[in-house]
Order: C-alpha cells, then structure tokens, then sequence
C-alpha cells in the first residue's frame, strides 16, 4: 500500500485552494507536478554547480558534466538501454520524433511508406507529413474501431521492403488506450526492416519501460509528464540504428572536427546533443526518476490502474455519460463526454470553479475527434498523488456540470 498522504507532502503545490475549493489535479496527462526533491535538485544546480558542460577544465564545469552524466546513466536504468549513450537528452518528445523523422531523410525513396497509428498526438503525425513531402513517401495509418482499439491485421500485408519506419504511441493521450506495441514491433521485424519508433510520452510515467525486451529502434518520452522540469526530454536509440542516421542539429557539442572544407561528427550520444543542453533539467530529471523509483513503478501503476478503474465505475454511474475506448486496455486517463452538452470546456470550466484542473478539447488529436464525430472531450489523467476522494470529487463535479449545462 502507498502512503498516498505522504507522497502528497512532497508536492508542495497541491497544498492549495483553487476558487475557494482544494485543488483537485487531474490534468497529469499534459504535466504533472514535481516533487520537493526535483525542485531542490534544479534549485541546487543554480546555486551551486551551474556552468556549461563538456570540455571544461574548471570545477564548476566538471561538476556539472559529471551530474549531467549520471542523469543519463539513471535514464539508461530507467528504460533498461544496453548502453548509455544510446540515451540522448532532447527538449521533449516532440523534439524527438522531429529528430528522428529529420535523421533519416537520406534513407527514404519516393513511394517508400511511413505507418503510424489512428491514434497519434500530432507530434507523431506532423513530422511524418513533412518527411513524405520532403521525399514522396506516404503515410499509411492504422485503422481503429469504436472501442479505440487498432486493427494491427492490416499491417500482415502492408509491411514489406517499402516500410521505412513504423511510428506509434504505447498509450493515447487523447484516449488513455494502451497499444500492443510488442506484437506490432514482432510483425515489423517478420516483414520488413522497416525503424520502430516508440511514443512514450504517455507510458513514460505509468509502465515499467524496456527498451530492449521492447526491441524498439527508438523511444522518446517528455521529462515533465513524468514529475520531472518542462524542456526535458529523452530520445532512446539503439546503437545500429542511430548509427545509420545523419546528423538532425548542426553545431556545438555534435563535431569531433570542424574546419571550412569539412566537419566530421563526434560519436554517440552527443552527435544528436547539438549546443549547450538543458543541464539544470536533465540532472532534475534524474531526480524525477530517483522519486519513482523510490515510491515503486509497480506501486504507481497498481494506484493508478486502481483510480482509474474507481473513475471509471462511478462517472458510468452517470446517465447520459460517454467514456470512450471504454472496452479498451487503458492507463492514466479517462476521455468522456455528457450527452446533450457540446462544448467540452463548458465542463470543464464548471469543474475549475470547484478547484478540480482537468483537460479538454482535442487533446492534439484531431483525428480521433473526427472518428467520433465530436469537437472534444473532458480529460481526467491521474498520477501518483491523486486520491479516490478526488475522484468522488471529479464525479460530484460531473454531475454538478450536467445539472447546469445538459
Ligand atoms: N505524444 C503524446 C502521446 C503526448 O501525450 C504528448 C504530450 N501531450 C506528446 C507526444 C508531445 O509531448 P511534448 O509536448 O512534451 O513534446
């Protein structure tokens, strides 16, 4: 059992009214809070150590790069890398499915293909359009079916020597499902030699990652869903693949040798580390993973799984409420509707009133709106400090909102 009140302690912010009401976070998917330790490890750094890494001869800059690097050597723990500097520190993971889909131009043809999935952000859509229109692949997308669940068949016969890269998110933002990105990966590697990509900015926080179990080429993640400072984030890559890549940023940091006639480029990981890195955020993000693991990866995904299937049980309770993906396997949020009202902010407006922060819209997956023919959807996203009063209070609101607006 989690000492939730205790864990609550450690995040300062929560200790707050919002309108006159106790906060109620419910909005992780987008950001989560950080615990005392991450703050006072960036605060740390500022007072403390801050200089610039890499090639410093002083302390101070020494300091820093030592910190920054055992960051690192806590992310390549975290994810299970087999080396690490396969592990490279990027602003979040839009950043890196931009670098990856900006690295591998050289290896596409015209009429080459890219797969995603139905249920991407549109940071794992947009990229993939700007590398087809830069090279004239095209962009095929798996299919889904009402319950938000990919019909993953089509791919038996769409991967062949044409596949470059098959990029898909291990859990929607947008509607909480989990995607079997094991099996997709294992039909990848039967039918074609096509790159897997991993958006993990979901899973990131919730699942136990392996990124060799996985045996995925790639897997990018944000720092600050994962209770670790914005402008952080992680590109996985394994060895031989990022090795087949050209450069994404030119400068600093990435050169072994540079004159006017030619450069050469350093070795991994800093090849992809282009100019002075967020070094005060990634050491905190080594914080954020110490915070994790230290409550338990397996306890946070029992609690939430647990606040989730509780959320689930009571807004059903509500007449005339929709959750989507329901039948589906999900983790971490919750995406529903009332019938009769619209506008999903007009929800989430009246839960504000009432102190309870929660997302909605389209959630930057525009696409799944139009399956469902809907504009947006209210969004609880739960972490490890949400409590099962919160989601009484979540469901109160809900209520409250359908006697005004419905
Ligand atoms: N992919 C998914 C599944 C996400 O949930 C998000 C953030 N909402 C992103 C990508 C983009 O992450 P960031 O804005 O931190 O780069």
């Amino acid at each position: 059992m989690l000492d939730i009140q205790n864990i609550r302690n450690q995040f300062p912010i929560l200790d707050q009214e919002i309108n006159g009401k106790p906060l109620v976070y419910l909005d992780n998917g987008a950001s989560s809070q950080k615990p005392i330790s991450v703050l006072e490890t960036w605060e740390k750094y500022y007072t403390t150590i801050n200089a610039n890494v890499h090639r410093g001869i002083h302390t101070l800059s020494q300091l820093a790069t030592t910190e920054m690097e055992l960051a690192r050597q806590k992310v390549q723990k975290f994810i299970n890398a087999k080396h690490e500097y396969e592990v490279i520190f990027t602003k979040g993971t839009t950043e890196g499915i931009n670098l990856i889909a900006y690295a591998i131009t050289n290896l596409i043809k015209k009429d080459d293909e890219i797969i995603i999935s139905y249920l991407e952000h549109h940071s794992n859509i947009v990229p993939w359009q700007m590398l087809c229109e830069r090279t004239g692949a095209k962009l095929r997308v798996i299919p889904m079916n009402e319950n938000g669940i990919l019909q993953i068949d089509v791919l038996d016969s769409w991967l062949n020597e044409k596949t470059k890269i098959v990029s898909l998110n291990q859990i929607s933002n947008a509607l909480g499902v989990i995607n079997p990105v094991e099996e997709i990966i294992a039909k990848t590697r039967k039918l074609s030699n096509a790159f897997v990509l991993i958006d993990a900015a979901q899973s990131s926080p919730h699942l136990r990652l392996d990124v060799q179990k996985m045996d995925c080429d790639f897997l990018v993640f944000s720092g600050h869903k994962m209770y670790a400072p914005m402008g952080t984030g992680i590109l996985y890559g394994k060895e031989s693949s990022l090795n087949k890549l050209q450069p994404f940023h030119g400068g600093g940091e990435m050169i072994a040798t540079c004159s006017f006639e030619k450069t050469t480029y350093a070795d991994l990981p800093f090849r992809f580390e282009a100019g002075t890195p967020n070094v005060g955020g990634n050491i905190a993000l080594g914080a954020a993973i110490d915070f994790m693991e230290s409550v338990g990866l397996e306890y946070i995904q029992q609690h939430e799984h647990s606040l989730l299937e509780y959320a689930q049980r009571h807004l059903l309770e509500i007449e005339g409420l929709r959750i989507y993906a329901e039948k589906a396997n999900r983790a971490g949020a919750i995406s529903f509707n009332l019938e009769g009202v619209g506008i999903s902010s007009d929800v989430g407006m009246i839960l504000d009133k009432q102190g309870i922060a929660v997302r909605t819209g389209h959630h930057c997956a525009q696409p799944i709106m139009a399956y469902f023919d809907i504009a947006g959807t209210v969004r609880a996203s739960f972490a490890v400090y949400n409590t099962f009063e919160e989601i009484d209070k979540l469901v109160e609101g809900v209520k409250k909102a359908q006697r005004m607006l419905a």
